[in-house]
């Protein structure tokens, strides 16, 4: 018998519970900052000190914060189906202090800093590494500026690979507090869809692409999700890989 493959794609929201500000807020912009000022490639040419400030203060601000049900549910899902692949939009790290094992971090993370002019990557956490001043990285004989190691607006996200082949040859998608408005990520559900795998949506309000699930599921995510894997995990044929979740 063929193992459930099970592929979770998560965004912004499934951290707002945790205390992290989700991407566009009523207003149309991020943390106060329009997303053309901090989140492009452009904004980091003509203003570096605006943007590294502005992730020097997501970055500070993982230290407190804490993950949520949400994350802690997604970790137990992992442990409980045999074949499971996370992908996530989010940059901070509490998918990882959650209890996830393998993250597919599509853009980026705020652990790491990456040099720009070798292109290398360095986890830089200490508390030298958090202060308004830019970072030098270790790996230039002249030190160089290390950039926020962030996919922004107009880059290519990180393992588009490995993310196409789990989700071209999925049974379930599920997604979780995600817009679905920022490209590719919010093409996945469709395709996913396109090829028969059940899709399933946990988000507060329904996004722009709600057409392309199978069962959607409306609120805030600490609160459902815990209760869905719960009911997953304990459905006799899901545990013996016969039916689809949902
Ligand atoms: P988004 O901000 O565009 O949308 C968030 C979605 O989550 C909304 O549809 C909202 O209804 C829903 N939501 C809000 N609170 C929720 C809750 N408690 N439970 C369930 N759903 C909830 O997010 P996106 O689609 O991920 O796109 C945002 C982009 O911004 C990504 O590229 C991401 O890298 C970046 N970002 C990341 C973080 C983070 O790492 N935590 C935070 C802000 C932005």
């Amino acid at each position: 018998m063929r193992s459930m493959k099970v592929v979770v794609l998560t965004g912004a929201g499934i951290s707002a519970e945790s205390g992290i500000k989700t991407f566009r807020d009523k207003d149309g912009l991020w943390e106060n900052h329009r997303i053309d000022e901090v989140a492009t490639p452009n904004a980091w040419k003509l203003n570096p000190k605006l943007v590294w400030e502005f992730y020097q203060e997501r970055r500070r601000q993982m230290s407190e914060v804490n993950p949520n049900p949400a994350h802690v549910a997604l970790a137990k899902l992992e442990l409980g189906v045999e074949n499971f692949t996370l992908i996530t939009q989010n940059v901070d790290d509490l998918h990882e202090r959650g209890g996830s094992n393998s993250i597919l971090h599509m853009h980026g993370r705020l652990q790491t800093l990456r040099c720009e002019d070798s292109g290398e990557i360095e986890h830089r956490m200490d508390d030298a590494d958090l202060s308004d001043e830019y970072a030098l990285c270790n790996c230039c004989v002249k030190p160089s500026r290390m950039r926020p190691d962030i996919v922004w607006f107009g880059e290519i996200p990180m393992y588009m690979s490995e993310i196409n082949d789990a989700v071209n040859s999925c049974d379930v998608f599920i997604v979780v507090g995600s817009s679905g408005q920022v490209y590719p990520a919010a093409d996945l559900a469709y395709h996913a869809k396109s090829i028969g795998a059940n899709t399933i949506l946990v988000n507060y309000d329904p996004p722009v692409n709600v057409g392309d699930f199978n069962e959607v599921h409306l609120g805030k995510a600490g609160e459902i999700l815990p209760h869905l894997v719960d009911k997953w995990l304990n459905d006799e044929e899901v545990k013996s890989g016969t039916i689809r979740i949902g």
